[in-house]
């Protein structure tokens, strides 16, 4: 099911330049410059889950035992442990953690945990490019992954998962005067089982 090289970059062609003829920002574009012209963008990992019914399709080795959930103990070659499928993109996203951490110092007498919130910010369409459907939207079961990196700053061959985030809250950021959606802002919480780094 893992499928990091799938389909990586964008075209310029998604990005047709009505709003600068009538001298509005376009934050469509803004999120191109950031990403790709600026380089403040990264690759990761956007582990989409496969839906069906609802809720992420469960994968064989969930059925085999009695709480339903994955075998943890051999790890499983068809979902890694995550105990459904799911299809892995490498996408340009933004993160930056500054926003949540007023959120985890108040929370943090539960536990000495890594827990770790973050935003994550995609382009508009960055899931319509990836899988080809344009209904589709980001998913609270779908998974963040940022990759460890070679010295160069490319992602290591063969690549290894240096942190996985959960997905708390997905924003479609829209402006008041149109519908359009100008780019996604997506809350993220680091997984505090580590199990997936080999
Ligand atoms: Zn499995």
């Amino acid at each position: 099911m893992v499928n990091f090289y799938n389909n990586t970059h964008a075209s310029s062609t998604f990005y047709p330049n009505t709003r600068a003829a009538i001298g509005e920002v376009d934050f469509r574009e803004e999120m191109y410059d950031m990403l790709y012209t600026k380089k403040r963008g990264a690759d990761i990992v956007y582990r989409r889950a496969i839906i069906e019914n609802g809720v992420p399709k469960k994968c064989e080795c969930t059925k085999h035992n009695r709480s339903g959930e994955a075998d943890r103990d051999i790890a499983c070659s068809l979902c890694e442990g995550m105990g459904y499928y799911f299809k892995d993109y490498i996408v340009k996203s933004y993160i930056n953690h500054s926003q949540a951490y007023a959120i985890y110092k108040k929370i943090k007498s539960i536990g000495e945990s890594q827990v770790e919130y973050k935003t994550a910010y995609f382009e508009w369409n960055f899931l319509h490019r990836l899988t080809g459907d344009e209904t589709s939207i980001p998913n609270r079961f779908d998974k963040i992954i940022q990759l460890n990196k070679d010295l160069a700053g490319s992602i290591a061959s063969p690549s290894t998962a240096r942190e996985m985030y959960d997905i708390l809250s997905v924003e479609p950021y829209r402006l008041d005067n149109s519908g359009r959606i100008e780019y996604y802002r997506i809350r993220i919480i680091s997984v505090v089982d580590k199990s997936f780094l080999v």
